[in-house]
C-alpha cells in the first residue's frame, strides 16, 4: 500500500489509517464536548456527588489500563463518564478515549469481571482506532490519497466534522465488534479478571430472552456467536476465567450510585 506524508500510519496488520493519533484526540473532545452540551440526552452524574462511584469506575478501569496491553496508554485521556440512566444497559467511547457508561448497565451487571469485560471492549474500539480506521474505508483511499497531497485542503476537518453530529460514526461495524471482543479478552488475560468477563453479560442477555440488546452492542453478531468467539480467544490464548474477588467493591459500586 502506497504510504504518503503522516496521515498514512498502519493501525495494525491490513490496516490503513490515514488520520493521525491527534486527530483522533481532537475528534474525540468535539464529541466529548458535545455530549457535555447535551444534558438532557445525555445526564452525567456529577463527580464531587457521587466520587465514590467514579473512583470504583476509575479503579476498575485502571486494571486494564496499567495492564500492559494498551497501546496509546500515555497518548489518550481515557476520561470516564457516567451517564445517569438506569433504562439504557450501555456504554460507548470515543475516538481518543473519552468513555461513557450508563448506570442502568452497572446496575444490570453482577460482578466487577462483567463490567471489566465491557470497559475493555471499549477502550479496545479507542486503542485500534476503529472510528478512523472505518472512515478511511468508508471514504475510499483516493479522496484520503487526494488530500493528503494537498489537492482538498480543509477536506479532512469537514470529514472529521461530519463524524461529530449526533455521534455519527460511533457505531461499529460486525468486524470491528468481533476485533473488540477478542481484545477485550486479550486485556482482561494480563488482570486478575477472568479474561471471559464480556462474555457473562451476553450470557445473561441470552438467558432473559427477548430484550433488545443494547445499542454498544449492536445486533450483530449474534450474542450466541459473540459468546463462543470469546471463549474460543479464550482458549487460544490460554487465559484464565476464575473470577476475581472483587465482588464486594462492586457491590459497593452500585450501592453508591443515585438509588
Ligand atoms: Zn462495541
Amino acid at each position: 500500500m502506497l504510504c504518503l506524508l503522516t496521515y498514512c500510519k498502519p493501525a495494525g496488520p491490513g490496516t490503513l489509517n490515514f488520520f493521525s493519533l491527534q486527530d483522533d484526540i481532537k475528534l474525540g473532545q468535539q464529541l466529548r464536548d458535545e455530549i457535555a452540551n447535551a444534558p438532557q440526552e445525555y445526564p452525567l452524574l456529577d463527580r464531587t456527588r457521587y466520587a465514590q462511584a467514579y473512583q470504583h469506575l476509575q479503579r476498575i478501569t485502571d486494571n486494564i489500563l496499567n495492564s500492559g496491553g494498551i497501546k496509546y496508554r500515555n497518548e489518550f485521556e481515557w476520561k470516564l463518564h457516567i451517564i445517569h440512566d438506569d433504562k439504557t444497559l450501555n456504554a460507548f467511547v470515543t475516538p481518543g478515549g473519552y468513555i461513557y457508561v450508563y448506570t442502568g448497565l452497572i446496575k444490570y451487571l453482577e460482578t466487577e469481571d462483567e463490567l471489566a469485560g465491557v470497559m475493555g471492549h471499549e477502550i479496545a474500539h479507542a486503542d485500534r482506532r476503529h472510528s478512523t480506521n472505518n472512515l478511511t474505508k468508508q471514504y475510499g483511499v483516493s479522496i484520503m490519497l487526494s488530500i493528503a497531497l494537498g489537492k482538498n485542503p480543509g477536506q479532512l476537518g469537514q470529514i472529521l466534522q461530519g463524524m461529530t453530529g449526533k455521534l455519527a460514526g460511533l457505531k461499529f461495524s460486525r468486524a470491528t465488534e468481533t476485533d473488540a471482543d477478542a481484545q477485550s479478552v486479550v486485556y482482561l488475560s494480563k488482570t486478575r479478571y477472568s479474561c471471559t468477563g464480556t462474555a457473562g453479560f451476553f450470557e445473561k442477555m441470552m438467558a432473559q430472552g427477548g430484550q433488545q440488546p443494547p445499542q454498544w452492542l449492536s445486533t450483530h453478531p449474534a450474542h450466541e456467536n459473540r459468546v463462543n468467539d470469546i471463549k474460543a480467544k479464550a482458549q487460544e490464548i490460554g487465559c484464565s476465567t476464575q473470577m476475581s474477588d472483587n465482588q464486594r467493591q462492586y457491590a459497593e459500586l452500585k450501592a453508591s450510585l443515585p438509588k
